[in-house]
């Protein structure tokens, strides 16, 4: 869970991690001074989704939750809607397990009516807007749950 960054800190922590994965890799290689090639790589792309899963969050969520200092509009009765909170939101995608943090709006009119405004970079990311009706509902066209 990352909020957010200057660029330089997005990259002082993107590197840290780099280099805490490479130290896990000669550990892992020290334990298995026998592994054959191919047993290298698959520990080296399980910790490379690891990386990149955590990488992308730092990559979004450093630069924007979706908080907006003037909270928005709902879009059904036009009242301006509250801020309630920043939930997690668990991504499987291709390079890893991401998990961001969005901020979540409710209206206090409509009942269920609630927003996740897309910052976007995660708009590049889910490529959805990622607007929900009803409690428990689903993010419509997300490749992600909100967990
Ligand atoms: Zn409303």
């Amino acid at each position: 869970m990352y909020r957010q960054m200057s660029r330089a800190q997005r990259e002082a922590v993107f590197v840290e991690k780099a280099a805490q994965m490479y130290g896990a890799l000669e550990e892992w290689y020290d334990q298995h001074p026998e592994a054959s090639f191919g047993e290298i790589e698959a520990e080296t792309r399980r910790l490379r989704r690891e990386l990149m899963g955590e990488g992308l969050a730092v990559l979004i969520n450093g630069r924007d939750t979706g908080y907006q200092p003037e909270a928005p509009l709902c879009a059904v009765c036009d009242q301006v809607m509250e801020f309630k909170e920043h939930r997690r939101w668990g991504i499987s995608g291709l390079e890893g397990e991401t998990v961001l943090m969005r901020a979540y709006y409710v209206c206090p009119e409509c009942e269920g009516e609630t927003l996740f405004p897309p910052g976007s970079e995660t708009v590049i990311a889910s490529r959805s807007l990622e607007r929900r009706s009803g409690a428990g509902g689903h993010a419509t066209r997300a490749d992600g749950q909100i967990v």
